[in-house]
C-alpha cells in the first residue's frame, strides 16, 4: 500500500508534441480506490500507463511512496494492472498465466504454486487452471487477468476500462468484486472508466477529467450530487 503523488505532470505525443495530459497534480492516499473518469480521449490511460511506467513522462514527476520513479522500470515500480482485452498469454494455460509475474521474479516453486491457487481459490477460477484462455467465457478472462494481478501484492492496483467488455449484469458483479479485492488485499488502487455510474458506485474519490486536466476530485456525492 502506498501513497502516489503526481506532481506537475505532462505528457506531449508526436512531433507536434500535442499535449494529452495538461500539469496533472494528485496525491492518492495509502489505501484508497481512486476512480478516473472522463469522456474518451481525455487522458485518462495515458496518466495511469505513465504512473505504470509503460509511457514516458514528458515533464513533471511521479512519487509511489517516498520514491521518485520517473526513471523506473514498470517492474521496479512494483504495480499491477488489469486491462481492457485482459492481456493474457494465448498460448499459457490459466495457471501459467497468474503465475507469470511470479517466475519471472524467480520465487521458490512451492510459493509460487501456492499463491496462484490461493488467488484462484479467491477469484473462483480454481476449476480452470489447464484451460487455455480462449476456453474461457469473458468474464471468465477477465478473472484471470485480475488473478495475475492479486497473486502478489504489489504497491497499487491500476484497471484500466477492465469491465468495458463484458455483459451488464456481469459488470455488476465485478465491479462488486474487485472492491471487495481491493478492500481484502489493501492496497490503493485506481480505476479509469469512461462510465458514471461505475465512478459513483465504486471511487472513495473521483477524478473527473477534460482534455488533459483534471476538472474536479471529490467524492462520488459532491462530484454527482447525491446525498
Ligand atoms: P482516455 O484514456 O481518456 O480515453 P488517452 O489517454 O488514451 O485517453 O488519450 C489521450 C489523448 O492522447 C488522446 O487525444 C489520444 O489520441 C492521444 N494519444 C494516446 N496515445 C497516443 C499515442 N500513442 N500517440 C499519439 N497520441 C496518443
Ligand atoms: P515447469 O514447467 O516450470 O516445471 P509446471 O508447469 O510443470 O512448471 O508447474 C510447476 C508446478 O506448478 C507443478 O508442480 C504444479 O504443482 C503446479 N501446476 C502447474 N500447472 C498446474 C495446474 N494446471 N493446476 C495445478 N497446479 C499446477
Amino acid at each position: 500500500m502506498a501513497k502516489i503523488l503526481f506532481n506537475h505532470v505532462y505528457k506531449r505525443y508526436g512531433k507536434f508534441k500535442e499535449v494529452a495530459v495538461n500539469d496533472f497534480n494528485l496525491q492518492v492516499e495509502d489505501g484508497e480506490f481512486l476512480v478516473f473518469v472522463g469522456p474518451s480521449g481525455c487522458g485518462k490511460s495515458t496518466t495511469l500507463r505513465m504512473l505504470a511506467g509503460l509511457e514516458d513522462i514528458s515533464d513533471g514527476e511521479i512519487y509511489i511512496g517516498d520514491a521518485l520513479v520517473n526513471d523506473y522500470s514498470p517492474k521496479e515500480r512494483d504495480i499491477s494492472m488489469v486491462f481492457q482485452n485482459y492481456a493474457l498469454y494465448p498460448n499459457l494455460t490459466v495457471y501459467e498465466n497468474i503465475a507469470f509475474g511470479l517466475r519471472l521474479r524467480k520465487l521458490p516453486k512451492h510459493e509460487i504454486d501456492l499463491s496462484v491457487k490461493r488467488a484462484a481459490r479467491v477469484l473462483e477460477i480454481d476449476n480452470f487452471l489447464d484451460r487455455k484462455p480462449r476456453e474461457l467465457s469473458g468474464g471468465q478472462r477477465q478473472r484471470v487477468a485480475l488473478g495475475r494481478a492479486i497473486v502478489r501484492k504489489p504497491q497499487a492496483f491500476l484497471y484500466d476500462e477492465p469491465l468495458s467488455n463484458l455483459d451488464a449484469r456481469l459488470r455488476v458483479q465485478m465491479r462488486a468484486e474487485i472492491i471487495s479485492l481491493h478492500r481484502k488485499m489493501e492496497v490503493t488502487s485506481i480505476y479509469v472508466t469512461h462510465d458514471q455510474v461505475e465512478a459513483m458506485t465504486m471511487g472513495d474519490r473521483v477524478v473527473v477529467m477534460n482534455k488533459g486536466v483534471i476538472q474536479q476530485v471529490d467524492t462520488p456525492e459532491l462530484v454527482y450530487n447525491r446525498p
